[in-house]
């Protein structure tokens, strides 16, 4: 599965290539030579390309007059594999709906390596993409928990099938401070998040967290998967749970949808005014649900 920036991407690349050789091959790619040309193309050679996109990337961007959108200097270095890797693992953990084509993606990518034994993209073992996805999602995790331990202390009230174990989780997380990770910290991510039902993921696109319990979960995770397949996350599922925040969320985002509805054509309209009071729905759930931490422990 794939969506069409990258579907083209791969028509482009078989043009490069002769048939059935290696879609990203050392002889057709890189071009300096170092390698002899043999095998895909290697950590140098993708480096150099990195560059040339971060330079391609920001001439566009001011070709379009998109000074915004240029990719600044880094002032630790050039992005090179291992960090070019994390920037991808951190979208795949923190930006579970975000555009829907990249929700799509990113959820594809996410499922894919989290399928780890049975899909080509290698083993069980911590090293490469896995690894690094892992580290991420669970700084992610860990500072959900983090915010959902602030929120409750300050009052906001919990709503939701999960609203129990959340509580727990809120309490009982560690913090990651700062972020300088070690590489052995792959291995201690991987069994942060195995700790099945007390695992929190931020979902700010359909307004919740989930408390990831696999035998709960309505979103059909891998058998082996220690992440909600969250794009596809479903109403009514025993993993949710909201705040007051949520609630106050979801009536903004019901207004806004209104005025979306007062300019669309009537099909439309009435769509999105449907939209709107389902929203508006859910939060009046939450206001009459709620409860608060110490009610619940
Ligand atoms: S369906 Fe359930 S388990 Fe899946 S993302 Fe939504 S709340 Fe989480």
């Amino acid at each position: 599965m794939a969506i069409t920036p990258v579907v083209h991407a791969i028509r482009v690349l078989e043009r490069m290539v002769p048939p059935g050789g290696l879609l990203l091959d050392a002889a057709h790619h890189d071009f300096s030579g170092q390698r002899g040309f043999h095998g895909a193309v290697k950590r140098n050679a993708l480096a150099r390309r990195i560059e040339d996109f971060t330079t391609w990337a920001n001439h566009e961007a001011l070709t379009h007059d998109l000074p915004g959108q240029t990719i600044a200097q880094d002032p630790h270095g050039k992005v090179g594999l291992a960090r070019f890797r994390r920037t991808l693992a951190w979208h795949i953990a923190r930006r579970p709906g975000g555009l829907i084509a990249l929700a799509i993606q990113y959820g594809h990518m996410r499922t894919v390596l989290d399928a780890r034994t049975s899909t080509g993209y290698g083993s069980r073992d911590r090293r490469g993409i896995h690894g690094v996805l892992d580290v991420e999602t669970a700084l992610a995790a860990a500072d959900t928990a983090a915010r959902l331990r602030d929120r409750l202390a300050a009052g906001e009230k919990i709503s939701g099938p999960a609203s129990r174990r959340a509580v727990t989780a809120a309490a009982t997380t560690p913090q990651f401070e700062g972020r300088i990770v070690p590489a052995t910290f792959a291995k201690k991510a991987a069994a942060f998040l195995a700790r099945d039902g007390i695992v929190l993921f931020d979902n700010p696109d359909t307004f919740l967290i989930c408390a990831f319990k696999h035998d709960n979960a309505l979103c059909d995770p891998d058998p082996d998967a220690t992440a909600p397949r969250q794009y596809a996350c479903k109403t009514g599922c025993g993993n949710t749970v909201r705040t007051d925040a949520h609630a106050l969320q979801m009536r903004q985002r019901a207004d806004e949808i209104d005025q979306l509805a007062a300019h669309a054509p009537d099909p439309i309209g009435k769509r999105l005014r449907a939209n709107a009071a389902r929203l508006r729905e859910t939060a009046y759930i939450h206001d009459a649900t709620a409860q608060t931490a110490e009610a619940l422990t």
